[in-house]
């Protein structure tokens, strides 16, 4: 769809991007484009069984519910598959010393809340738990509706869906772009009936 690549030619209410196609442009939703590239990149790692993760200089302290507690106690080596390494530390404390990579800056407290959400139904092997936990993952993990970004950020964004060969839902199952072509604006401005 693109010409010799993306074209990006800007970003509307900080959510939208704007990108050149050769027959129109193209209307991305920056959050649903970026959560099911972050998705694909977990998935990949997940399942070579090699996650890249981010050690933590400080590990990050994680006050959780008993129920909480209860389930990371349960399934810490599966946290662990997912590239987020926690180690209790008493109580209901537990010391988060990595997450994946690709998550860079999330909420942490959020993310572990909402992932011992989908955990506690059941461990990671099954096909439908790790669906929703790396889901749940790749939601955190992906740029705000609402966050400014460069050029070069949208660019790069769009670069990495079209190697993915333009994926057209993200994992929620959300439209990833709309396509307008010049045949659709032809007809919206009546230079042809
Ligand atoms: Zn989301």
């Amino acid at each position: 769809m693109f010409r010799e690549g993306p074209r990006v030619l800007g970003q509307l209410g900080n959510t939208y991007i704007v990108c050149e196609v050769k027959d129109g442009f193209m209307l991305v939703d920056q959050h649903a484009a970026h959560e099911r590239v972050v998705y694909e990149g977990l998935r990949e790692g997940y399942s070579a069984s090699r996650v890249e993760v981010q050690e933590f200089l400080v590990p990050y302290n994680l006050e959780l519910s008993g129920k909480e507690a209860g389930v990371v106690a349960k399934r810490a080596d599966q946290f662990q598959r997912l590239g987020i390494q926690l180690e209790h530390f008493g109580g209901n404390t537990f010391l988060m010393r990595s997450a994946p990579a690709l998550l860079g800056n999330a909420e942490w407290d959020t993310l572990i809340a909402d992932l011992v959400g989908e955990m506690e139904s059941g461990p990671v092997d099954d096909q439908a738990v790790l669906d929703k936990a790396l889901t749940v993952m790749a939601c955190h993990g992906a740029i705000r509706a609402g966050k400014r970004m460069s050029v070069d950020e949208m660019g790069e964004l769009l670069e990495q869906l079209n190697r993915m060969n333009l994926p057209t839902n993200c994992p929620h199952g959300r439209p990833i772009f709309k396509h307008f072509t010049y045949g659709e604006l032809e007809r919206m401005f009546k230079r042809v009936v």
